[in-house]
């Protein structure tokens, strides 16, 4: 019989928790895999001792999407159990990003997605090594994957679940659906801090045009909340009843943030602080760390919408961009 276990793992990182979920099947089953960190794997091991399995009997990991905190322990898992991962394919770059083959073109990748942001390069080159550095500590290498689509049906004794894609929160984000008692699993394509990460593959990993995270993330949102959910099972935090509510308040804080990067614009004028590092700085006062990445990341994906929208002027400043607000009828809506 198949029977889903939330397994509630501790990670070092603000958000405290991360949630991976073991599903009791003739295939036994990972969603999600925490943080390769020390006492990450034998957390996993006794979660499953005390249900009567063993890492050793896992047979598919799916990965939600490619982000540290869901993908570190898969290459560890899938070594020992020798098991099937499964991720969808543009996340493939983030998954693998520390990999010999891939740091060279990742590093790069950063460098250049911070100086265009308006980092000051001794800040530049920190960052780029702290991200590089945490990604090759947490993430485990990875085994070849399996290709994990929209429309795949993924089978279990008792339900099947339907992969969906919904990119925004990372390009090859993905939830999983059991029509049967309408639970869905949303690693963290509902979640309510934007931290899109559209930065590995700096063009549409589809290959034409710019990814445009944010945008994507909210299209996702809507198709998201026209499903028959009763359960959501989230990345982070509990499960819940309550995702329609959920979403509509995301997308009502994604307008006020919008607004804010607006305001922000507005004072700035066109001056030097109007990049999205400058922005970033003043919305988030006393930020650190790999906490400036992230907003930096949330301040790009607005301004990609309001630049989308008309509402913006872009200009080449040195290798930073900076903007200029077009319309002064703002606020948003
Ligand atoms: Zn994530
Ligand atoms: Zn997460």
């Amino acid at each position: 019989m198949s029977r889903v276990h939330r397994i509630e793992v501790p990670i070092p990182f603000p958000v405290k928790w991360v949630n991976c979920y073991y599903i009791e099947d003739s295939l036994p089953t990972l969603v999600d895999t925490p943080l390769n960190t020390p006492g990450s794997l034998e957390f996993i091991a006794s979660f499953l001792k005390d249900r009567g399995a063993r890492l050793e009997d896992i047979r598919r990991i799916i990965l939600t999407h490619g982000h540290l905190d869901h993908s570190g322990l898969a290459g560890r898992i899938a070594e020992i159990a020798g098991a099937d991962v499964f991720v969808h394919p543009w996340d493939r770059s983030i998954i693998t990003v520390a990999h010999a083959e891939q740091i060279e073109r990742s590093t790069e990748c950063f460098r250049t997605f911070l100086q265009e942001a308006g980092l000051p390069e001794t800040q530049v080159s920190e960052l780029v090594d702290l991200i590089m550095s945490r990604s090759a500590r947490m993430i485990s290498v990875m085994p070849d994957d399996m290709p994990l689509k929209h429309g795949d049906v993924i089978p279990f004794d008792d339900f099947d679940l339907d992969a969906i894609h919904t990119p925004g929160h990372t390009p090859g984000s993905m939830c999983l659906f059991n029509r049967k008692d309408g639970t869905l699993f949303t690693g963290d394509a509902v979640y309510q801090e934007v931290t899109c990460n559209p930065l590995f593959d700096a063009a549409n990993p589809a290959g034409s045009g710019p990814y445009r995270a944010l945008s994507e993330h909210r299209e996702s949102l809507e198709l998201l909340r026209g499903l028959p959910v009763k359960s959501v099972l989230p990345g982070h935090g509990v499960p819940h009843s309550k995702h329609r509510q959920r979403i509509q308040r995301i997308l009502a804080d994604h307008d006020r943030r919008r607004n804010d990067v607006a305001r922000i614009l507005r004072e700035t004028g066109n001056g030097d602080d109007a990049t999205e590092f400058g922005v970033a700085a003043r919305l988030f006062p006393g930020m650190s760390g790999i906490e400036v990445f992230y907003r930096v990341c949330a301040v790009r994906a607005h301004l990609e919408i309001l630049e989308e929208e008309g509402h913006l002027e872009v200009s080449q400043n040195g290798s930073a961009r900076s903007y200029r607000l077009r319309d002064h009828a703002f606020p948003y809506r």
